[in-house]
């Protein structure tokens, strides 16, 4: 079984958009406790790549070869380590579930979660490859559609996606971009 129910929200992405495939070095941001990391490791199989990232430490995986990081992503001393741990290569995909704290004050709940949404965007142009996809959530609010666009513009393409998995939860919703139209950011320090 998997560790969390959304686990089958990342399936339901990926059977909607197709962003896991054979062979993919997949890129997970707030990844504990590992729904999201075993379901990438089944879809990129053997010859695929998981690094999974999170401020709570992430159980290790007995049956998958799965790396895992703890860290802030808002720092970037996280990020210096995650580069490190994709390689030169790049990601095929950077997923990001973060979600921050929630105190039910809407506005604020909305604008911490576009401001983790937009540090797994940031990361997300420094690891991708060329081509590459970036699946990111995202509570509805003032502040998602400028974020859509800032998106869209590095992509091909972006949809917003409300897996059935996540219709009961809240104003949450997932933006799927695919295609990053830009080469990934040469190694910095
Ligand atoms: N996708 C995961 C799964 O299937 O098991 C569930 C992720 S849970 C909804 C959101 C996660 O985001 C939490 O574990 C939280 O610790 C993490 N998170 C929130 N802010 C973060 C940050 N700044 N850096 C890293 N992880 C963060």
């Amino acid at each position: 079984g998997y560790r969390a129910r959304s686990a089958y929200k990342l399936k339901q992405l990926d059977e909607e958009t197709d962003l896991l495939d054979p062979g993919d070095t997949v890129v997970d941001l707030g990844a504990a406790p590992g729904g999201w990391l075993q379901v990438a490791a089944e879809a990129v199989g053997e010859g695929g790549t998981v690094v999974g990232v999170d401020l709570q430490r992430i159980e290790e995986f007995g049956d998958h070869d799965i790396e895992t990081l703890r860290g802030d992503m808002t720092e970037e001393r996280t990020r210096h380590y995650l580069r490190e741990a994709v390689g030169e290569g790049g990601a095929d995909v950077v997923a990001s579930d973060m979600a921050p704290n929630m105190t039910g004050e809407y506005n604020l709940d909305h604008a911490r979660s576009v401001h983790l949404a937009r540090q797994a965007f940031d990361t997300a142009e420094e690891l991708l490859a060329s081509g590459g996809d970036f699946v990111v959530k995202v509570f509805q609010g003032e502040d998602l559609d400028p974020f859509r666009d800032d998106v869209a513009a590095s992509f091909q393409y972006v949809r917003t996606v409300s897996p059935p998995a996540s219709r009961d939860a809240s104003s949450e919703v997932y933006l799927v971009a695919k295609g990053y139209t830009e080469s990934p950011v040469a190694e910095g320090d």
